[in-house]
């Protein structure tokens, strides 16, 4: 069972600052009943900052639908599992109307998801070239006429892409800007996609949830700098990875990073929710810099354990750390 402490953790980290009718529900529910809880917490709807035309509503959702959903300022986020650990995310602006799917790996799970809302998919955005996030491009481009958005440095390798973007670009999703970083270093064309209206971050397999992509094409200096890119960001920034690897990055997190309380406290959270089969993602930006250790490489005893000097620059202890997790 998950304890009311670690769930009260979990709500706060999810609603730092209860506001709205079914985000004070939440609260209530943890102290009357803990173990609806964490369901309802990922439920939690604030009010449309913006009138729009109308569009749907949680009121018409599954439970299951519900539990997968992340609302946001006019943004809502719908995680749907695909292949053995992917998270396909479903995005709706509920300003336009507009429905984008970030790096569908394959069709048949989406189209399902969004066909069970009455969505259609007007975009694809795509985050990297791998099969495990285009899989599912072309097919879904067919169903629906999708426009396909991809990294203007790959853009070779993303089946079907119509709008190609580089670092700096924006590009609107409805009412929406979205901001795009070059994050190479998983693959040589990588991008992340950020939506600070929303304080939303796809970050494909460049961040993970305690950890980061492995450097398949890149070399440690572009993927510290890709990162380097994010770590600025708001703290209440949710981090919207692409794989559920949680649990396996916290292993190695605590091995290295031994310390660290709030990253024990985290792993132990981690382990009771994935015990249940309860998602980890998306996270919180401000969990991840003070629990990442990939996003940590100053830190004393992460160097101290890896054996990297006090004064080596930080790209020597990333690469460290890098190592140490493929070897791990
Ligand atoms: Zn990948």
């Amino acid at each position: 069972m998950i304890s009311s402490r670690s769930l009260a953790a979990n709500a706060l980290r999810l609603c730092p600052s209860p506001q709205s009718y079914a985000q004070r529900a939440c609260f209530s529910t943890i102290r009357s009943a803990p173990h609806l809880a964490i369901r309802l917490l990922d439920t939690a709807v604030p009010r449309p900052i913006r009138s729009g035309p109308r569009t749907l509503t949680t009121m018409s959702l599954t439970a299951a639908q519900k539990h997968s959903m992340t609302e946001l300022p006019n943004l809502s986020v719908q995680r749907v599992p695909c292949l053995s650990d992917n998270y396909v995310w479903v995005l709706h602006e509920s300003g336009s109307g507009k429905t984008a799917v970030v790096d569908p790996s394959e069709a048949a799970p989406v189209i399902k998801a969004l066909d069970s809302r009455g969505l259609k998919a007007d975009y694809i955005l795509n985050t990297h070239h791998h099969f495990d996030h285009t899989g599912g491009n072309l097919e879904m481009k067919q169903h629906y006429g999708a426009t396909i958005v991809g990294p203007a440095a790959d853009e070779a390798r993303i089946p079907g892409i119509d709008i190609s973007l580089k670092d700096g670009d924006t590009w609107d999703f409805g009412q929406l800007q979205m901001r795009v970083f070059d994050t190479p270093g998983h693959t040589r064309g990588h991008i992340t996609l950020y939506f600070p209206q929303a304080e939303a971050l796809f970050p494909g397999d460049t961040l993970f949830a305690l950890g980061c992509g492995r450097l398949f094409e890149g070399t440690p200096q572009q993927m510290w700098t890709s990162l380097s890119k994010l770590t600025p960001l708001p703290g209440n920034t949710k981090v919207f990875c692409a794989h559920e690897y949680t649990q396996s990055n916290a292993k190695f997190a605590v091995a290295i990073d031994q310390g660290n309380k709030k990253l024990q406290e985290r792993k132990r959270l981690i382990d009771e929710q994935r015990s249940q089969g309860i998602a980890t993602v998306p996270s919180l930006l401000s969990e991840e810099l003070d629990t990442n250790p990939f996003l940590r490489p100053h830190d004393s005893g992460i160097r101290a354990a890896l054996g990297v000097a006090p004064d080596a620059p930080d790209v020597e202890a990333f690469a460290a750390i890098r190592k140490a997790k493929d070897n791990f």
